[in-house]
């Protein structure tokens, strides 16, 4: 699967890039992660952690999947409200999922501070826009909710939001405890944490076939072998060629990342911008001072089309960045559409799966692919290291989403 096409900003930030060798020959560990994103970098930190033998393998290079797309928003609040997950799950399972969300925040937070890289992570407070008039009842029942559950959030009517920022909103939620970050640092730097800590780390190495047995599986790469007791496949958006999910489809969506720009000082608190609208915009801010926007979702263009969609829809997200920023020197740098996948009741897919004995698989589908990236690799060193996590049962890859009684 074709899963970028354009130029990503991220791997200019890390110049000379971190190589790793392809796997030749046989080996074995207790833990295997087919995937060297953010889901199996997260993963491989926490395990070889405890203590795990971990290896983890990737058919590109590492962290050239979707995680080098990722314009690296780190958010509680997801695409889909408490108010509407509470709808759908019950209250307790609505609420279990933000507080989960929440508490991801925090480690995430705690595991780029223990890296030996900096992984650009800035904590940031999160302006959430009502596009227009209609979605203000949206908005105020979405701070109520949020209120209700203890989440730190304001309402900011259209004069706060003015005084604050070059433009108006008619209504906006004003959140604390979120973060941005360099989605590629983050990833080579959780893998170099755990390959400090012995993990193995093999790139232009695929999984091309796997036997599973009851003791373990066998992973079969086109120079090597890998015998693990568990995998872990964290092959991201691929991942649907492998297993197809019923709950999970792919899409289109696109970025830029502009030229640094000279003032900045009208972006209060260098907060994250996101809106109502769906297909929706967002914006952050980086520390060299750039602006990265994304959204405009659509169906996945034929391939022969994607490069340029990428250069035009580009353009128009230059244009929506100047509706809320006027100034004088914007221009684009790196333009990229990409691939994205999201699940039909807006929670990822985490755990196993009946026809693939001693596997787990991380599937962290949505726009806070991250943050359920840390929840996923939390859960999973849980359970491979012989415990227990009651939350598992929540992402399940075999749910059917009945509400939970309240
Ligand atoms: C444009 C865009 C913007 C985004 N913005 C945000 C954001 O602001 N905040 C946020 O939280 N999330 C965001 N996301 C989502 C986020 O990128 C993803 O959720 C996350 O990075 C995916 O990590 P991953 O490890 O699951 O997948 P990937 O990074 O794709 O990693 C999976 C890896 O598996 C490897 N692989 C696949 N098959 C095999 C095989 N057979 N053998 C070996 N290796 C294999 C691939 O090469 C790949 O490197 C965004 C996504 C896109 C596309």
């Amino acid at each position: 699967m074709e899963l970028i096409n354009g130029n990503t900003f991220w791997p200019s930030t890390l110049v000379p890039q971190l190589r790793y060798p392809v796997l030749e020959g046989e080996i074995s560990c207790d833990c295997l992660i087919i995937g060297g994103g953010m889901g199996g970098a997260l993963s491989a930190k926490l395990l070889t952690e405890k203590g795990q033998r971990t290896v983890v393998i990737d058919k590109r290079e590492i962290g050239h999947g979707s995680s080098m797309a990722n314009t690296g928003l780190l958010q509680y609040s997801n695409d889909k409200t408490l108010t509407s997950c509470i709808h759908t799950f019950g209250e307790q399972r609505g609420v279990r999922f933000y507080e989960l969300c929440r508490t991801a925040m925090q480690k995430l937070e705690e595991t780029a501070s223990s890296l030996d890289m900096d992984a650009w992570y800035i904590p940031r407070t999160s302006l959430y826009c009502a596009s227009s008039e209609e979605d203000v009842a949206l908005l105020e029942e979405e701070y109520h909710t949020l209120k209700t559950y203890g989440f730190d959030v304001e309402l900011w009517k259209r004069e706060r939001i003015s005084a604050n920022f070059p433009f108006s909103k008619p209504i906006a939620l004003y959140t604390q405890g979120d973060a941005e970050v360099n989605p590629y640092r983050l990833v080579h730097g959780l893998l170099q944490f755990a390959s400090k800590k012995g993990a193995k780390v093999y790139e232009r190495t695929e999984m091309i076939h796997c036997e599973y047995g009851e003791d373990g599986v066998i992973c079969y790469t086109p120079n090597g072998k890998i015998r693990a007791k568990q995998v872990i496949f964290s092959t991201g958006y691929e991942t649907q060629e492998i297993k197809n999910d019923r709950g999970a489809y792919l899409k289109s969506t696109y970025a830029i990342a502009t030229k640094p720009l000279k003032d900045l000082t009208d972006w209060y608190n260098r907060s994250l911008i996101w809106e109502t609208a769906r297909p929706y915009l967002y914006m952050r801010t980086t520390q060299d001072g750039r602006i990265i926007a994304g959204g405009l979702d659509e169906e996945i263009p034929r391939d022969d089309q994607r490069a340029i969609r990428a250069k035009h829809r580009g353009e128009e997200l230059l244009q929506k960045i100047a509706d809320y920023f006027p100034l004088p020197d914007l221009a684009i740098d790196y333009a990229w559409e990409a691939v994205f996948g999201s699940t039909h009741d807006g929670l990822p897919l985490v755990g196993p799966h009946p026809e693939y004995p001693n596997c787990y698989f991380i599937e962290g589908y949505g726009g806070n692919g991250t943050v359920y990236s840390m929840i996923a690799a939390s859960i999973l060193a849980d359970v491979i290291t012989g415990g227990h996590n009651d939350d598992m049962e929540l992402f399940s890859l075999t749910r059917t989403n009945k509400p939970s009684p309240v």
